[in-house]
């Protein structure tokens, strides 16, 4: 049994254009963390975000010595920022969560308990959220089927990158040292004792949402391509139905040759233009595909930071 008093929580938070959002949340999250005995620091990661934001952060980190902010030299994205907090925040555990209020700061001491219960990682499950758009919960559960299928993972369905990691899954993380970064595909390839704790999310406190379509696509590219090989065995398998339906038509000819009848055959300019077409399409597929894999690889192996930092007001 962990004891409460014995260590000490980081709280990470990814800001992207938040300025409408973030005094509430911040408000919320105070309410917590004054309640609790432990020493608490809480990580503001700037993701580029516009000057009114820049001066919030400034203004809660003047006011409040338990602040710190770390300032990323553009928006490099919620993962990179995620990731960024991971690498600089101190605690014994780590708690990661939105800066939109969305994430429920009254969960935090929920996560604790299951913590001090011997878990170490507290996954938040966002339940039914009757405020998200049809398409995006439907696209949601659709990629998570998929994620888990090809990738050889266990995520949990709406799982939120809201979440408690002990220090021990937080130095695996770190040692796992790729630039394409899905974290919650990652935590649950780290494996370690985990559990799912279900929450209802609460409606932005301001603003809109920071993930466009552009950047959920490129989320689930990342997840796809960096956790699974499917996609390149999809093309062997539909290439090897090609040489396969090669061969039935081999033996179809072959037979009319057989028996005489080759006068029979038609000059199948239909038949051919379709084979073509689909040879064509799916050779291009299959390439693309192992074009996107060189392209992550090449991307890997210049080993260039998930982000860069400009600024950091931190206590280390
Ligand atoms: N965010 C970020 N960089 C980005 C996009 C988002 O740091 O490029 C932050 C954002 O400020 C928020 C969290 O990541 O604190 C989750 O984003 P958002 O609430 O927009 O996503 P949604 O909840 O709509 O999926
Ligand atoms: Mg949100």
């Amino acid at each position: 049994m962990r004891k409460q008093q014995d260590y000490q929580i980081g709280i990470v938070v990814p800001i992207y254009n938040e300025s409408q959002a973030l005094p509430g949340f911040h408000h919320q999250l105070i309410a917590v963390a004054d309640k609790l005995p432990n020493k608490t620091r809480i990580y503001y990661i700037d993701d580029g975000s516009d000057e009114d934001t820049v001066l919030i952060l400034d203004d809660l980190a003047n006011r409040d010595e338990r602040v710190q902010v770390l300032t990323l030299s553009r928006n490099f994205g919620h993962q990179a920022a995620l990731t960024c907090g991971l690498d600089h925040a101190l605690g014994d555990v780590i708690i990661s969560m939105d800066g939109d209020g969305q994430n429920p700061p009254e969960l935090i001491p929920e996560m604790l308990k299951l913590y001090q219960s011997g878990y170490d990682i507290v996954v938040g499950q966002r339940l039914e959220d009757k405020t998200q758009p049809f398409f995006k919960t439907f696209t949601s559960k659709l990629f998570y089927k998929l994620i888990n299928l090809i990738g050889n993972l266990d995520i949990p369905p709406n799982a939120a990158d809201f979440r408690l990691l002990s220090r021990q899954v937080v130095d695996s993380l770190k040692s796992l040292p790729e630039y394409h970064r899905f974290l919650r595909g990652m935590v649950s390839w780290v494996g370690f004792k985990s559990v799912i704790l279900p929450y209802s999310p609460h409606e932005r406190i301001g603003g809109e949402t920071k993930y466009t379509f552009r950047k959920m696509l490129k989320l689930a590219e990342d997840a796809i391509f960096s956790f699974s090989l499917v996609p390149l065995r999809i093309g062997l398998a539909i290439g090897g139905m090609f040489y396969l339906l090669a061969l039935i038509e081999v033996i179809y000819v072959l037979s009319f040759w057989l028996t005489g009848n080759q006068p029979k055959l038609e000059p199948g300019w239909s038949s051919l233009m379709f084979m073509l077409l689909i040879v064509g399409g799916t050779l291009t597929t299959v390439v693309s595909f192992i074009g996107i894999y060189i392209g992550y690889i090449f991307q890997e192996v210049k080993q260039r930071p998930t982000y860069l930092i400009k600024k950091s007001r931190t206590d280390d």
